[in-house]
């Protein structure tokens, strides 16, 4: 899931207009990023399963980025670490709670198109309701859309501005499609973590510069 998380961090500005939107993009997508980061460094595992002609879909070790409890911890943590920076102190307990909720909304998201590969704790069963693609690609961008109709509807921000978040979301959509329904597998898997942290960076700096200036 790609736009999906992106929709879920444009839903949380429109309920924490104060916390910057690049923040909460950040947050949506955070364990996708440690996933990435943990595959760069050979903690974590990602494979071609033979099905991958039909689903389109890797196959992850991910008990550290994707785990359940990990996915509680790492949500405290973005809440901590955005409250000891100094985030905008006044919302109180209200912006850290938008902070781990964005964050944990990443996992939900997850568990509802991944198969059971996602383990409550390391060596623990594994959760996944594993929606067929095309139904998984449909709540998908129905997911995303809600979010941005939110993000629009509540923002603040110049025309110019809600246009290229409109624009930005289209584009991770259209990466969306395109990711689920590629008939090659990646070859190499570093290069496969290498170019996904940089699309999420580069999608998280675009959303937190849009955002800049905004009122
Ligand atoms: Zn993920």
């Amino acid at each position: 899931m790609l736009v999906g998380h992106l929709g879920a961090g444009l839903a949380a500005k429109a309920v924490a207009p104060r916390i910057g939107l690049g923040t909460l993009v950040a947050a949506a997508f955070l364990l996708d990023i440690l996933l990435w980061l943990f595959v760069t460094l050979h903690i974590e595992g990602v494979a071609v399963p033979g099905d991958y002609a039909e689903t389109h879909r890797l196959a992850f070790i991910f008990p550290w980025s994707h785990g359940l409890l990990m996915a509680f911890a790492w949500s405290a943590a973005a809440a901590f670490v955005w409250t000891w920076s100094g985030g905008e102190g006044k919302y109180f307990a209200f912006a850290p709670t938008v902070i781990a909720a964005t964050t944990f909304s990443h996992w939900i998201l997850d568990w509802l198109v991944h198969p059971p590969e996602m383990p409550i704790w390391a060596g623990s069963e594994s959760l996944g309701l594993g929606l067929g693609q095309s139904v998984a690609l449909a709540l998908e961008l129905v997911i995303a859309a809600a979010g941005l109709a939110a993000f629009v509807f509540r923002s603040k921000l110049s025309a110019s501005r809600r246009t290229a978040i409109v624009g930005l979301t289209l584009v991770v959509a259209l990466l969306t499609v395109f990711g689920s329904t590629m008939t090659s597998p990646p070859t190499d898997m570093l290069t496969l973590a290498g170019t996904s942290l940089l699309a999420l960076f580069v999608v998280i700096v675009v959303a937190a510069v849009v955002d800049r200036e905004g009122g």
